[in-house]
């Protein structure tokens, strides 16, 4: 094979793989092998530039900027559906369209209502060309490049695919997806985004497409547009497009009478709790396309379509009082607490208020009556309060000003929604959460201590300051509640051991504002240690790839304060790593003389060359396969689990990519 060939082969292969794993949902080869795959191809594409191919799969990682999204027109216009709330308008949609049919039997396509964003998306000879915004339907926005790496649309096509068609969708985020995000948003103090129709819709204006690849989005289909198509109805054109290699949800079924459709939509009307992504509603289509043509369109949808909305699920119930919650960052969060009540199968006690504005707009007040509901949120919101209900002696919210932990005066910055308690050093659940967040486990990951002895020990008065975890003795912790002399051992060895945590995880523990794990993992590459990092300005910090200005200044504010230099220069004393570990200088010793590594898996800090490289350049030899001879696996993650039965039946030591840093330190 010549290497046009090799990347040929290796690009189907992975469009396959994607395929099975995101579409079927039914993945055949590991991550690790896929990885390992994928960077081959990289590898030879980067080696032979003249193969270029802007639909490779190694395209999907994204990388292209878009500053502005070009408009462009839609081919074919993208209609809105009418809406119907009963099955009395279903029934008068039907025979208004038999009176401009005849009186001829009429077969329904019944499809889901995903929510999402519109999507039309552009093929040509089986390639991805163009993805487009539904904008005002006569023209949206080209976000190909975003479109692009969302691994459910294929760049590829296969079967018998005409030669060129739109094919359109929702663009969606599963609310694991979504949960995921807002937690990681949360740990790095910034507020979660409301819901995933509008974290999805955002996601695809992104100017930087390597972020939409971070995102776990989804795209659904369901219609194709164009001349001369191979099939003469709604539901054979979504069996085409998923032979082609389109995700098209299995939901979608023929009705041969308005009975049939009342039934799919009564069981989805129940069962679209147990999907994985949020449908308001289903979408029911007239099957033939001829009688879609003779039907044709209104000024803004077509005749021959219409959805149908489920009702939210609502309830109303009473507020009984409002509490306010302050967060590690300081924000604080209203929550009301309600007169329990029975929604969508759980029963809600609580619900969000989001912010002073919230409250102050649906003019909510302490015993209103108030319809809570249940979207794609981990707890419900109010939406509206039942004015007539409301008791006479009502009195407006006032919004607290001083912080209900510390009584510091809230403050709120310019064009933010949420109030802060500035009272950093000194407000107890700020305190409690900066430790509790140094000691997670992404950041120092500290063994035998949990989020709920971080407080015991606050409580008692035994740290104020993640510093101070490393002056705690024994003594003074065995007298805790639930502690006795092996769990404070414990505790005591886990914090020992977090010394040898990696810089750029210190640098993340250290709770700096907007510094997530990214973040950190850039500017501790960058800098290489935690003085340069201080000493840098904000000039110098924009420079640097992805930080942004709202990043680079909470950098500096960090940096600016004295108790954080005090701070620093405690844990400096105590040994913490404050600076890059060796490994990334080129430095050469003989420190690994004598003994075999093999290396298994995909690594955070290294790529496998770097490794290798290491182990080499220290004395160490790499082996190829595990056997008696192998001293040590470094394993990564997705380390095959034949490899780990084998490194353990001959007794291999197992160890990590920290373990082995820590082995390049002495
Ligand atoms: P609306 O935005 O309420 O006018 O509803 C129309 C939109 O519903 C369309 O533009 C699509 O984006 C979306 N939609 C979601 N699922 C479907 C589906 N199965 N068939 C057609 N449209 C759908
Ligand atoms: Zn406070």
């Amino acid at each position: 094979m010549d290497v046009l060939q090799t990347i040929q082969a290796l690009r189907e292969e992975l469009n396959k793989h994607n395929y099975n794993y995101y579409v079927l949902d039914n993945p055949t080869i590991s991550d690790y092998e896929f990885d390992v795959k994928l960077k081959e191809l990289q590898e030879l594409e980067a080696k032979h530039p003249e193969y270029f191919d802007e639909n490779s799969p190694t395209q999907r990682v994204g990388g292209a900027i878009t500053k502005n999204f070009e408009t462009v027109l839609h081919e074919s216009r993208m209609y809105s559906l009418d809406n119907s709330y009963s099955k009395e308008d279903l029934l008068d949609w039907e025979k208004r369209a038999q009176k401009i049919l005849g009186d001829v039997p009429l077969e329904y396509t019944c499809e889901l209502k995903y929510d999402g964003a519109s999507i039309s998306i552009t093929y040509e000879n089986g390639k991805l060309k163009r993805a487009v915004t539904r904008g005002d339907g006569f023209q949206g926005d080209d976000v190909t490049n975003n479109v692009k790496t969302i691994k459910a649309v294929p760049i590829q096509l296969k079967g018998d695919f005409p030669p060129k068609f739109d094919i359109r969708g929702e663009i969606i985020l599963p609310f694991a997806g979504f949960e995921k995000m807002n937690l990681e948003l949360i740990e790095i103090g910034e507020s979660p985004y409301s819901n995933p129709r509008n974290t999805a819709s955002g996601s695809l204006k992104l100017q930087d497409s390597s972020e939409v690849a971070k995102r776990p989005l989804d795209c659904l289909l369901y219609s194709l547009i164009g001349s001369n198509l191979p099939f003469a109805s709604q539901f054979e054109g979504l069996e085409k497009a998923r032979q082609w290699g389109f995700k098209v949800p299995k939901q979608a079924q023929l009705a041969k009478s308005m009975d049939d459709v009342f039934a799919f939509i009564d069981y989805w009307d129940i069962h679209r709790h147990d999907l994985p992504y949020e449908t308001d509603g289903v979408v029911v289509k007239i099957n033939s396309l001829q009688y879609q043509d003779e039907l044709g369109y209104t000024a803004k949808s077509p005749r021959w379509a219409i959805a149908y909305k489920f009702k939210a699920e609502q309830v109303a119930t009473r507020l009984l009082s409002i509490a306010y919650q302050v967060g590690r960052t300081g924000a604080i969060t209203p929550v009301a607490n309600l007169e329990p009540v029975q929604l969508a199968g759980t029963i809600v006690k609580r619900a969000s208020l989001h912010n002073a504005d919230q409250i102050q707009k649906l003019d909510i007040r302490v015993g209103d009556e108030v319809f809570v509901e249940k979207g794609g949120e981990i707890i419900p919101k109010i939406i509206a309060v039942d004015l007539d209900k409301r008791p006479q002696d009502s009195e407006p919210t006032i919004y607290i000003h001083s912080c209900p932990e510390c009584e510091t005066e809230l403050v709120r910055k310019e064009g933010e929604a949420q109030h802060y308690c500035p009272n950093f050093y000194g407000c107890p659940p700020q305190i409690i959460g900066r430790i509790q967040h140094y000691i997670s486990r992404k950041a120092m990951d500290i063994e035998g201590l949990g989020g709920e002895t971080v407080a015991l020990l606050f409580n008692n008065g035994l740290v104020k300051n993640y510093a101070d975890l490393y002056e705690l003795k024994k003594e003074q912790i065995i007298p805790l509640e639930r502690m006795a002399e092996k769990s404070a051992d414990n505790l005591i060895n886990g914090i020992e051991k977090s010394k040898e945590v990696s810089f750029e995880r210190v640098l993340f523990a250290l709770g700096i504002r907007y510094v997530g794990e990214t973040v950190a993992k850039k500017l501790a590459k960058h800098y290489k240690s935690i003085d340069a990092i201080a000493k840098a300005t904000l000039m110098d910090l924009v420079l640097v790839d992805e930080i942004g200005e709202k990043i680079a200044q909470s950098v500096v504010e960090f940096f600016e304060n004295t108790e954080n230099s005090i701070t620093i220069e405690r844990l400096r004393g105590f040994g913490v790593q404050l600076e890059m570990g060796a490994h990334h200088d080129t430095t050469v010793s003989d420190l690994l003389a004598g003994k075999t590594f093999v290396v298994s898996g995909v690594f955070e800090k290294f790529s496998r060359d770097d490794l290798k490289k290491a182990i080499e350049d220290n004395g160490g030899k790499v082996g190829s396969s595990i056997s008696k001879k192998t001293d040590y696996v470094i394993a990564g993650e997705n380390m095959g689990p034949a490899k780990l039965e084998k490194a353990s039946q001959l007794n291999v030591k197992i160890i990590s990519e920290d373990d082995f840093i820590a082995m390049l330190n002495g």
